[in-house]
């Protein structure tokens, strides 16, 4: 859960980072950064905070902006029907970006989530800087984690269902809630 002052602060520390990256945004696309804390309540760790430009039954295009280390955590994407479930390129536009996927244990400049040593199960680091882009077949494990002065990355892939994706994290709720501040803090 966050509440709805952090959701403001990340929407525009989010929205700092993107036009810094060069992606020019209209006034409403501020307030449309969706502000994910995965049910984690530590935001500022484990989050993401994502700009849908297309989402159909076909294909979507996003732009991520994750805070100063700030980790998008460990999940894969499920197949869905006839559907073998999302492709995904990530192209990176303000890193660095360290990305993890299966393969040998090569974590150096990245670093586990605090108390999430068991969760974050895939450690093959690649460091992606502008203009470094990968495709992640369906089904791949992969988590990311943004460097010392936050990172911005696109995502184009095939139809995205996020809310069906699959986390390593048991602790993981896809959908955030978002509270409203009590009544009588607000002036
Ligand atoms: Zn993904």
């Amino acid at each position: 859960m966050i509440t709805r002052a952090q959701q403001r602060q990340a929407q525009e520390q989010a929205a700092r980072l993107m036009e810094a990256a060069g992606i020019r945004l209209s006034s409403g696309e501020r307030e449309a950064i969706a502000v994910a804390d995965f049910g984690l309540g530590r935001l500022e760790t484990e989050g993401a905070q994502i700009l849908t430009f297309v989402d159909t039954d076909r294909i979507a295009a996003k732009v991520i902006a994750l805070l100063p280390g700030q980790t998008l955590p460990e999940h894969w994407h499920r197949p869905v029907g006839s559907d073998p479930g999302k492709e995904e390129t990530l192209r990176v536009i303000a890193g660095p970006l360290y990305l993890y996927t299966p393969g040998p244990d090569t974590l150096r400049e990245g670093r586990i989530p605090p108390g999430k040593e068991q969760v974050y199960s895939v450690r093959h680091e690649r460091v992606m800087r502008l203009g470094d882009q990968v495709t992640l077949a369906p089904g791949d494990v992969h988590w990311f984690q943004a460097g010392p002065t936050g990172a911005v990355l696109y995502s184009f892939s095939t139809t995205a269902r996020d809310i069906l994706d699959g986390f390593t994290d048991p602790d993981i709720v896809r959908q955030t809630v978002i509270a409203d501040e009590p009544r009588g803090e607000t002036p």
